[in-house]
């Protein structure tokens, strides 16, 4: 059997690498290098905490015009189709099936990352709470307690201030994984191209090539629109830095998360509707670290686009014989490890669109 995944991001990387477990031959259709938009990403794994990812609940329009208005985010690429469904969406609870999968996919997730790493851990692996800064403490420890992932919660101290401790969380180094899952693919075919359409098994290059294969997997983060699917760039930065830091965390006031890892501190930031390739915000990012952590210097950036549905929960379904897995919007490389088996298991005719298919949005 041959596939093609089309899009080496994180979800694709992934895909690729259960389908080949399965002795498919791959071919990877990816425009840049691989995991050039998922490595911004600052790496911290939540398993069970889903709370990043509910855009749509109540409050969160209202928060998201108070960031705006204070030049904390922007908007530059608009989508009707994305803002409608967003709308008939907002304040929807989703059906218990789809926290079943979820819960399903994050414990999934888990035991692939520590298997991975037991294998060899060369991406800087480490389970340790992520702390919060800048949030209700007593509020959010109360509302876990209703959460049907059921995330562990307490109050702790970070960096010298009270914080709440997600107990949970993992951390990854996310250069270091894409470097992992490259290597782990080197019976796959890379092509670097751009993919400008997707008809059936056939996948048309800009330029005027074509790469078939049995099946085609589209993991091309929010290109997945080009299927007509609502899923937006919520555009954000990430930095590889030397920056002294003694813990991992999301500082909520300021807008960026700070990881500490074995050879550099990430620090990454923004939550722009924006799928420009204008990165003037990122600038922002490093004021405000700066201002908290003092100077630093950087290594390099990276800009990334998380996909992310009007409901803040991945799509992986069937569409026209084209497998498609997207959406995972803030926590795409938590669950990025379920999201490529369920795609490989969609490709290889194991299993049927379930709670995540696009039904849901239409
Ligand atoms: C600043 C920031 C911080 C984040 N922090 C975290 C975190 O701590 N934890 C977490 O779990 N997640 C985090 N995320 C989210 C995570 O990075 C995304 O959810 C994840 O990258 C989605 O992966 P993906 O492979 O589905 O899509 P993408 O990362 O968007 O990758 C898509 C790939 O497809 C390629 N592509 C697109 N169109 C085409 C085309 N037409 N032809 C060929 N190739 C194409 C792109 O070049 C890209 O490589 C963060 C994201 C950002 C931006």
């Amino acid at each position: 059997m041959n596939a093609v995944v089309v899009g080496g991001g994180i979800t694709g990387l992934f895909t690729a690498y259960y389908l080949a477990r399965e002795g498919v031959k791959v071919t990877i259709v990816e425009q840049g290098k691989p995991a050039q938009w998922s490595k911004a990403a600052a790496g911290v794994l939540e398993f069970n905490r889903y709370k990043i990812n509910r855009i749509n609940v109540k409050g969160y329009a209202g928060t998201y015009l108070k960031m705006l208005r204070q030049g904390k985010a922007r908007i530059k690429t608009w989508d009707w189709k994305w803002l409608i469904a967003y709308v008939k969406n907002y304040g929807r609870e989703p059906p218990s099936e789809i926290w079943e999968e979820l819960r399903r996919m994050g414990e999934f997730s888990r035991r692939e990352y520590r298997r991975l790493a037991e294998e060899k851990n060369d991406f800087d692996y480490s389970e340790e709470p992520l702390c919060e800064l800048g949030v209700d403490v007593e509020r959010e420890i109360e509302e876990a307690k209703r959460d049907p992932l059921g995330p562990r919660l307490e109050e702790g101290q970070c960096m010298g201030q009270r914080a709440l401790l997600y107990l949970d969380a993992a951390k990854i180094a996310t250069e270091l994984l894409a470097d992992r899952m490259t290597r782990e693919l080197a019976d796959a075919k890379f092509v670097e191209a751009r993919a400008v359409e997707v008809a059936g098994r056939e996948v048309r290059l800009e330029g005027g090539g074509k790469v078939e294969g049995d099946v085609v997997v589209v993991a091309a983060g929010w290109w997945a629109r080009k299927l007509g699917l609502p899923v937006a760039p919520l555009k954000g930065y990430g930095f590889r830095t030397n920056a002294k830091a003694s813990a991992t965390v999301a500082n909520w006031a300021l807008g960026i998360f700070v990881v500490p890892l074995s050879r550099w501190t990430k620090i990454t930031g923004r939550f722009d509707l924006d799928g420009t390739e204008d990165h003037k915000p990122a600038e922002k990012v490093l004021n405000a670290a700066r201002g908290w952590l003092g100077s630093f210097d950087v290594i390099d950036m990276a800009v990334g686009y998380r996909p992310c549905t009007p409901d803040g929960f991945p799509i992986v379904d069937v569409l026209g014989g084209v497998v498609v897995a997207t959406g995972a919007c803030r926590l795409g490389w938590t669950f990025a490890p379920a999201l490529g088996k369920k795609a490989a298991d969609l490709a290889l005719g194991r299993e049927k669109p379930g709670a995540l298919s696009a039904a849901r949005l239409r």
